[in-house]
């Protein structure tokens, strides 16, 4: 079998480690990460979410934290304050630094993000195929309004610095409009047999992936079901403040409204196939009236054989809605 997933950074990690719990030997799963949270610091290339992918699948990742390396130390980030040199509000521990140096020399040698993903990945093995969305350069921008006026500042200080703390009035996915998806993603939409959409963010994660050119159409021409998770449990993000950036693109924080937002396929949108928490049941009507088949069970990733549990619905739906 043949899976292919979209994937933000830790909703995103924390479910494919439970999908490839799931799947049996044999089974292939390819990971369209998102690249739309990269930034430059130090001069460097930082990909947070294709890192996060490819940490907590490699057996690398800071557990609690969800992001960054375990043991990690700090001692370049100190040497840098030393100089008075930031951002303090982004942090890169020594172990990271690592992953970043590698692949900016990877680019600056002329390799291509996908190229250097996968480089990075033969280190970290982490039993999928990780692909960035594109190879292009995109970022995503946050327009506020805050006590410096109205400004537009790059994702990460939106959301690290600033906490989501003041209201996203836009999302905008810079240079999406222009990038190509990278090489093997179109195929991997094209070929899989199912296609999943793992509980990461609609907007910033997911979304972003989907502006690219060509990716949104791939999904919605698939041949393949295509299964998604909700984020959203009990009408709160279960980590983070996916909230700010849903209802900058009007959409209310709710695991319904999250499926309408992405649409059924009958009707020109994405899914066949919805899980919602448990919790969430008074939602399964509203979301079939929408024309996804929906089904409420435990949704919380507490562990990897419970979120194996949960891949392992998606692909029982992907099966149902396939018949
Ligand atoms: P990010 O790039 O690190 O923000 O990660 P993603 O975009 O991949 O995923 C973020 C989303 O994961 C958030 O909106 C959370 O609500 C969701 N999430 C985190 N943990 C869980 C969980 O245990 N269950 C569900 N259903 N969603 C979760
Ligand atoms: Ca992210």
């Amino acid at each position: 079998m043949r899976i292919t997933a979209l994937a933000g950074g830790i909703g995103g990690a924390r479910f494919l480690r439970g999908l490839r719990a799931a799947v049996s030997p044999g089974d292939e799963i390819t990971v369209i990460g998102n690249t739309g949270d990269d930034i430059h610091l130090y001069g460097l290339k930082v990909c947070p979410d294709l890192d996060t992918v490819m940490y907590t699948l490699g057996g690398g990742i800071h557990e609690e934290q969800g992001w960054g390396r375990t043991d990690e130390t700090w001692s370049i980030k100190e040497e840098m304050k030393a100089y008075g040199v930031g951002p303090e509000w982004f942090g890169l521990g020594d172990r990271d630094f690592a992953t970043h140096i590698v692949r900016t020399q990877m680019l600056a040698a002329g390799y291509p993000l996908s190229a250097v993903t996968e480089a990075l990945c033969a280190r970290w093995q982490p039993g999928v195929r990780l692909l960035p969305m594109s190879d292009d350069r995109v970022e995503t921008h946050v327009r506020i309004t805050d006590a410096d006026g109205p400004r537009v500042v790059h994702f990460q200080e939106y959301w690290v610095r600033l906490h989501a703390a003041v209201d996203a009035e836009a999302i905008v996915p810079v240079g999406a409009d222009t990038a190509k998806p990278a090489p093997g993603v179109l195929e991997a939409l094209a070929e899989a047999d199912v296609v999943l959409l793992p509980p990461s963010n609609p907007v910033v994660s997911i979304g972003t992936v989907l502006a690219v050119p060509g990716i949104r159409e791939a999904v919605a021409g698939a041949s393949a079901p295509v299964i998604g998770l909700s984020p959203i449990v009990g009408g709160a993000p279960v980590r983070g403040m996916a909230d700010k950036v849903l209802a900058a693109v009007g959409v209310e924080t709710s695991a319904a409204a999250v499926a309408e937002h992405y649409g059924s396929r009958a009707s020109g949108g994405l899914l066949d196939g919805w899980l919602v928490d448990s919790s969430d049941a008074d939602a399964v009507a509203r979301v079939e009236a929408a024309g996804i088949t929906c089904r409420a069970v435990p949704l919380m990733m507490s562990s990897v054989e419970a979120t194996a549990e949960m891949a392992r619905t998606a692909l029982a739906l992907a099966a149902e809605v396939a018949a």
